[in-house]
């Protein structure tokens, strides 16, 4: 293991990316995510304070991480959340501070989420049609979340604003005609992702998974694409419409896994550091941190858990175990 200069794991990758889930709480069930009754939240003690989130990201900072995301569970359901994303945007040499929601308190806090310093923003939305929306998040809420697309999308500091769709068979085949037409029609960005076996009702099969290749076909049946080159450690294979009105992307972590170039780190809301989406074991830091360690101490005990980072995820193999927390209970 190293004992300084930025983050590497033990497969040489350097780690530069931190997703931070500020909330276990969701306002909405989407049915690959939560079970419909919720989940048991955590209490109130466990969850980090704002003080000791930043204090964990400036350390992160300092070891080599330059984006940081704020996801969840859904962060704008946090009580002040735009107070932590000020604290963050004042901790030097973060390049990228972004935050991925699902828009639904959107409209109401995004003047104040900018102000803050948020400088990247994806809205999460799986159809564009809203009964197909309710069914899939089990609120009827599309409406409201087009109108937070659109409160942040006049911000023109915020770009691109991404709009992120989870790829499930016989469902979103039904909205690749309408994402084409919001991708070609306005600056948002639309991205597919592979439904991953993260689940809570675990009903994930790998036939439930509308892969990329499949929808990029659907896609160009209807519009001709021109693959974009990809930037390291980009998850997106992104393509133009080929007669230059805009661009759409696929994020393909089941079909073409992007293990061997991760660089991405994530922190639960509770305070446990997670080296995979997949990782069946987690590093507690909040223990440490109430029990008065020094940076010294935490930052061993980081450069321990990343150096033994996953070097990849198993969801292909057979014996794949899925692990026991959902993508909610993580931070997507
Ligand atoms: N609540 C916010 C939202 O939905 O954007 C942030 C947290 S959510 C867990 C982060 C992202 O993970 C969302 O884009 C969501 O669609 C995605 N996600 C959740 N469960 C997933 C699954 N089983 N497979 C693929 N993506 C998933
Ligand atoms: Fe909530 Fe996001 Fe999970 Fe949907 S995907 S239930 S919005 S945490």
């Amino acid at each position: 293991m190293e004992a300084d200069g930025p983050l590497h794991d033990g497969h040489g990758r350097r780690i530069s990316d931190l997703r931070v889930s500020v909330t276990d709480r969701c306002n909405f069930r989407c049915q690959y995510c939560m079970p419909a009754e919720g989940l048991p939240w955590l209490d109130r003690a466990e969850i980090l304070s704002f003080e000791e989130i930043a204090r964990l990201v400036a350390l992160l900072v300092r070891l080599g991480i330059e984006d940081v995301r704020l996801t969840g569970g859904e962060p704008l359901v946090r009580r002040e959340f735009p107070a932590l994303v000020a604290m963050l945007a004042a901790v030097e040499g973060i390049h990228d501070l972004s935050l991925t929601t699902n828009g639904y308190l959107l409209e109401r806090q995004a003047d104040e989420l900018v102000e803050a310093g948020i400088q990247r923003v994806n809205v999460s939305i799986d159809s564009l049609q809203r009964d197909r929306f309710f069914q899939l998040t089990r609120r009827d809420a599309l409406p409201q979340v087009l109108r937070g697309l659109e409160a942040i999308g006049v911000h023109p500091g915020i770009r691109p604003v991404k709009v992120n769709a989870v790829a499930m068979r016989d469902f979103t085949e039904q909205e690749v005609e309408g994402f084409c037409t919001l991708a070609r029609s306005t600056a948002f960005q639309v991205r597919f992702i592979e439904f991953m076996p993260l689940d809570a009702d675990r009903a994930w099969t790998p036939e439930a998974v509308l892969n990329g290749e499949e929808l990029r076909q659907l896609v160009e049946a209807i519009h001709p694409l021109e693959e974009l080159p990809r930037e390291p450690s980009a998850t997106a294979r992104v393509f133009r419409f080929a007669d230059g009105r805009g661009e759409i992307g696929f994020i393909n972590p089941v079909s073409e896994p992007f293990c061997a170039d991760c660089n991405r780190l994530r922190l639960t809301a509770e305070g446990k550091l997670r080296t995979c989406l997949f990782s069946l074991n987690e590093t507690d830091l909040r223990g440490p941190l109430r029990a008065g360690a020094g940076d010294g101490e935490l930052e061993e005990i980081i450069r321990e858990a990343v150096w033994r980072k996953e070097l990849k995820h198993h969801v292909n193999e057979p014996g794949f175990r899925q692990p026991p927390r959902s993508m909610s209970a993580i931070g997507g």
